[in-house]
């Protein structure tokens, strides 16, 4: 994979913006940058449509009276983008070099070159990796308690990890489900103590100690059993002893953090320690004048679509703003 010299390409192929990513940030930059007449090209990535395409029902997204299914709202961003005059193209962007102008990414299937750039390529959950916990995702084994909590109304649920996310989480669930057990790996939490001691003041919710979930229990649709039917409970394993037990469960949270999709950026642009992309406070600005970020790739406190989507606003108004100052403004109607 070799980046080719600014010359070996004429001002046809320059992008105005190429945003790097599509989920709800991407999206959402894509519809006000073909708005602006800026011609915007999305690469999708491995994963259109990002960690909504994960989960089911979604209810907290702005506009929609009844619940709306995760990926068809991503299908829906997408086909507003494209309306708009955005053009999407399902490829990965492997390397990136920011050190030259026109910035030059490249994909599996071709190289780009843009004026400016909309990174909002994410984050990933983590999870257990566990076969039962890949089978049942998105039949009662969730990683965002906000999204899928209150379809656990007075039911049991189980809730993995020890951090603010899982603390937080274990708090949210235990205002729907009728038990919350939080399973951590230690005997000690690394929540913000604050949090803890919320925690440990709600009677329904149960502190699981030195256990780890070792496999996730449920049934199978009935005209097919290949597919999964609903999460019936979880088999923990004591981490001091070894010793198993099976719980009855509704529902398994997964909240052991997340992983920013930083990766092919980490060597052009700062991050802080856990890999987050950083930009300028109440700005998509990175250090990189015409690099924008938006989404969950620089957000580890948020992290819902509706805030991404602000940002992938956010950064399409920087990037227009930067577009605005550049020389080769006058010629943005040629692109594609
Ligand atoms: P963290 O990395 O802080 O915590 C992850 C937790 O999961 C840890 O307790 C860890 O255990 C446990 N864990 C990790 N891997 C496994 C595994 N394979 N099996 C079992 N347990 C595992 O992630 P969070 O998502 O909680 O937080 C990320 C960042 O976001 C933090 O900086 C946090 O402070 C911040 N945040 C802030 C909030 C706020 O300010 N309101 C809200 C939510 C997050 P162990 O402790 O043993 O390492």
């Amino acid at each position: 994979m070799t980046l080719e010299s600014p010359s070996a390409f004429s001002n046809q192929d320059i992008l105005n913006t190429l945003i790097i990513g599509a989920g709800p940030a991407g999206y959402t930059a894509a519809i006000y940058l073909a708005r602006y007449g800026r011609n915007p090209l999305l690469v999708t990535g491995m994963q259109p449509g990002g960690q909504l395409t994960l989960t089911t029902e979604v209810e907290n997204f702005p506009g929609f009276a009844e619940p709306i299914q995760g990926p068809w709202l991503m299908d829906q961003c997408r086909d507003q983008a494209m309306a708009c005059g955005a053009k999407i193209e399902y490829d990965t962007i492997n390397a990136v070099d920011f050190g030259v102008r026109p910035f030059q990414c490249i994909g599996d299937a071709r190289t780009y070159y843009a004026h400016s750039i909309i990174i909002s390529t994410g984050a990933a959950t983590k999870w257990l990796d566990l076969d039962s916990e890949t089978f049942y995702r998105g039949h009662g084994v969730s990683s965002c308690a906000t999204c899928d909590g209150r379809f656990f109304k007075d039911k049991d649920v189980a809730i993995v990890g020890g951090g603010n996310t899982a603390a937080e989480e274990a708090i949210f669930l235990s205002q729907h489900a009728k038990t919350v057990t939080l399973i951590h790996r230690r005997d000690a939490l690394r929540a913000d103590k604050v949090l803890q001691q919320r925690l440990f003041d709600i009677p329904k919710v149960r502190l699981l100690w030195n256990h780890k979930v070792v496999r996730v229990l449920g049934t199978t649709q009935e005209h097919n059993p290949a597919l999964p039917g609903k999460v019936t409970g979880i088999v923990v394993e004591n981490t001091l002893s070894q010793e198993q037990t099976s719980l009855p469960m509704d529902g398994l949270f997964v909240a052991i953090g997340h992983s920013p999709n930083t990766d092919i950026f980490k060597q052009a642009l700062p991050t802080d320690s856990d890999g987050y992309l950083l930009s300028t406070p109440g700005s998509s600005a990175t250090s990189i004048p015409g690099v924008f970020v938006a989404g969950d790739v620089q957000d580890h406190v948020y992290r819902q679509a509706v805030t991404a989507a602000g940002q992938g606003c956010m950064a399409a108004m920087d990037a227009e703003r930067f577009l605005q100052i550049q020389p080769q403004h006058h010629t943005q109607d040629m692109v594609q």
